[in-house]
């Protein structure tokens, strides 16, 4: 069927990692569909020379779907990360864990446990809704339900959340651990107990073959409409389908689907930036800062440039670097959000999904709520076909 073709089986909007995944998953059982996006990537976004990440950053080995679509670049080693205290001090690699080993051991133990469960979760929401995933797991369940100061002291870890998971969290989540529920927390420090890597994203690979579905344009409304979806974009005029997928930012989606509460917004500015770093940054690849800091990171690329993060417009660049030239600029306004124990349903009603990172915020559980989606379009026949569960 011709893309621009008024009338589709289904209709996806929105073409970063979760609507492409659910296109992919489509595509791939033989199943058409129109793909309506303002852009190819979303918050995958790659600076204009080609040489750094600008949205997501890192893939972690877990990323079992995502990392078909990627070609891996240097691995994230901890040892090479700086971490900003309270106290204005930086401490290098495993040293906070190192220096309250009790609470190391118990901290590195609840990730094993997490990680184990998350790994289930993610195999079980390629066939239910994460919303049922979670609630169906006590231990899920417990931590999207607690917040993370509460588990932190339950735990007893507090000297390690200070000076270990504050600055992952500041740099991962760009907001502090006080705002956060314990899930959103261990799903954000994951990437200390799992390899982490920097990649170049294969959009080629994962839009093999349906390139000629995707239409750039963005979508302003959508009505029911008797048993089918009425979708009106700003430049192509209006397409109807069976099925919508809704694969936006939770922000633009809440204003589709006309939801309630989400989770509380965080921003970020990311600087790609040449020039020459001050001590202590300088001497590390990586710098994590303190809760509280405007500054978010600060990752030293191979080719010599900066990655700058902070939630300022408008950093003191001087106070980092002795020299320094801005290349490229980008606002995430919002990155993602996070803040709270909002779970969306992704069933919005008959043949309308919502997918993308609106509970679980990363790559690979954003693809997982794509494929779910287009399961359920695939049905029984999808389900038996659809060959992208990993036996874990
Ligand atoms: C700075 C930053 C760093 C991050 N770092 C990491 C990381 O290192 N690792 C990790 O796993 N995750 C990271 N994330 C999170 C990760 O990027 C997201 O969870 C994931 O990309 C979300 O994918 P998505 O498809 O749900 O949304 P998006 O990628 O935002 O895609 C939404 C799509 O919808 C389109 N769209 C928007 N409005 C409309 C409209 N009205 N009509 C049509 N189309 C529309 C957009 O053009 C876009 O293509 C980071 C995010 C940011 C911002």
């Amino acid at each position: 069927m011709s893309p621009l073709a008024r009338q589709h089986e289904t209709v996806i909007i929105g073409g970063g990692i979760a609507g492409l995944a659910c296109a992919r998953q489509l595509h791939d059982n033989g199943r058409p569909f129109l793909l309506i996006t303002e852009d190819v990537g979303g918050r995958i976004h790659t600076s204009a020379d080609g040489t750094v990440n600008l949205g997501a950053y890192y893939v972690t080995s877990d990323y079992h779907h995502v990392n078909r679509f990627v070609d891996r670049g240097r691995r994230i080693r901890w040892r090479r990360v700086l971490r900003g205290d309270q106290d204005g001090s930086f401490t290098r690699g495993n040293m906070p864990l190192l220096l309250h080993p009790l609470q190391a051991i118990r901290f590195l133990r609840l990730m094993r446990e997490f990680r184990h469960h998350h790994e289930t979760f993610k195999q079980d929401c390629l066939l239910i809704s994460q919303d049922q995933a979670i609630r169906a797991d006590p231990l899920l369940w417990g931590l999207y339900e607690e917040e993370a100061p509460e588990f932190i002291h339950r735990h007893r870890i507090e000297d390690i959340a200070r000076s270990y998971l504050a600055p992952g969290a500041q740099g991962t989540a760009f907001t502090s651990v006080d705002r956060l529920t314990a899930f959103t927390l261990l799903v954000g420090v994951l990437p200390t107990i799992t390899p982490a890597f920097e990649y170049t994203f294969r959009f080629d690979l994962l839009m093999s073959g349906f390139e000629e579905a995707v239409v750039l344009d963005s979508v302003t409304d959508i009505t029911p409409n008797a048993d089918r979806y009425s979708i009106r974009t700003r430049n192509q005029g209006s397409f109807s389908a069976t099925n919508v997928v809704v694969a936006t930012p939770i922000d633009v989606s809440a204003r589709l689907l006309d939801l309630g509460l989400l989770k509380g917004p965080n921003y970020a500015h990311t600087f790609l930036i040449r020039g020459n770093l001050r001590r202590p940054w300088a001497q590390a690849t990586y710098s994590l800062f303190p809760e509280g800091d405007p500054t978010l990171g600060i990752a030293r690329q191979n080719g010599g440039s900066i990655l700058f993060c902070s939630v300022s417009e408008d950093p003191d660049f001087g106070h980092y670097f002795s020299t320094w030239e801005v290349v490229e600029h980008q606002h995430w306004n919002p990155a993602f959000h996070l803040e709270g124990d909002i779970l969306l349903e992704c069933e919005q009603g008959p043949g309308l999904y919502l997918v993308g990172d609106h509970n679980v915020c990363n790559l690979e559980d954003s693809y997982v709520t794509g494929v779910y989606a287009a399961n359920h379009i695939l049905g029984d026949s999808g389900a038996a076909k659809r060959g992208t569960r990993h036996d874990a």
